[in-house]
């Protein structure tokens, strides 16, 4: 059974609201699919890599808004939150323009790309940072983020370019914003963006120390002045982490060869 949370009354998105319901999964399986429904548009972001889910999401949210799907919108080409498309064949698909170097897409947004009409606009903005094409959705009108990955909830962060998800974490701090749909996990609030800007930034300044003192990644690891990573302390994540992915040692290596 799939958990659907309504968000808002034209928001309804995959993504649990707490992390018990996710801790267990495969990363694959904790992708979130968000449908938004506007007065000229259905749109579905993300459709994941499992058609049965993807189909099943579709379904629902066809029946329960009365109208068929009108636009795809993907954060980014990976293959975890893409792998479904063909499931939305029939349905206008939207990516960047780098995405749609990997896939084949209707709309290629180089820069933004807005649907609905002025007030109640939905707002796909290419950012970069995780991927080189990564992209979010803003619904300013129902204080709703969905950010891809470059912000997620149930691992610790994954960067590829770190320096501009920092930046555009601090972006999205500005954002009147009340729930944030991470590419991976749980709803989380601003709240959550905020401290997993912070820890990053306490990071890497511990980091430049340890790196003035030339220590090797091995002893930086292990070292007891590192700081604690926000929710690490939470069982379930710490399980999650390390069973599947130990993304918080490749964040600290990625900063530490990046100070
Ligand atoms: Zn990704
Ligand atoms: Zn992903």
């Amino acid at each position: 059974m799939l958990n659907y949370n309504q968000i808002t009354s034209n928001v309804i998105t995959t993504a649990p609201r707490n992390i018990d319901d996710i801790a267990d999964m495969d990363p694959v399986e904790t992708v979130t699919l968000t449908c938004i429904n506007l007065p000229e548009a259905l749109i579905i972001i993300d459709c994941g890599a499992n058609p049965e889910k993807a189909i099943q999401f579709r379904d629902k949210m066809e029946d329960h808004f009365e109208k068929r799907i009108s636009h795809l919108i993907l954060t980014h080409w990976h293959w975890d939150h893409s792998d479904a498309l063909s499931v939305f064949h029939d349905v206008m698909v939207v990516i960047s323009k780098k995405g749609a170097e990997k896939l084949k897409a209707d709309v290629q947004v180089t820069k933004e790309f807005v649907i609905g009409s002025r007030g109640s606009e939905v707002f796909f903005q290419v950012c970069g940072g995780h991927s080189p094409d990564s992209a979010y959705v803003y619904y300013p009108s129902e204080q709703i983020l969905c950010a891809g990955d470059n912000l997620i909830s149930c691992y610790a962060q994954t960067f590829s370019n770190g320096k501009v998800t920092l930046d555009l974490y601090r972006s999205w701090e500005l954002f009147d914003v009340k729930t944030i749909i991470p590419g991976h996990g749980f709803i989380v609030d601003k709240h959550y963006l905020i401290n997993v800007r912070t820890y990053f930034e306490e990071l890497i300044a511990v980091l430049k120390g340890f790196k003035s003192q030339g220590l090797d990644i091995s002893q930086v690891l292990k070292h007891t002045d590192l700081p604690e990573y926000c929710y690490k302390d939470h069982s379930k994540w710490e399980e999650g982490g390390k069973r599947h992915t130990g993304w918080l040692n490749m964040g600290i290596k990625y900063w530490y060869s990046y100070v």
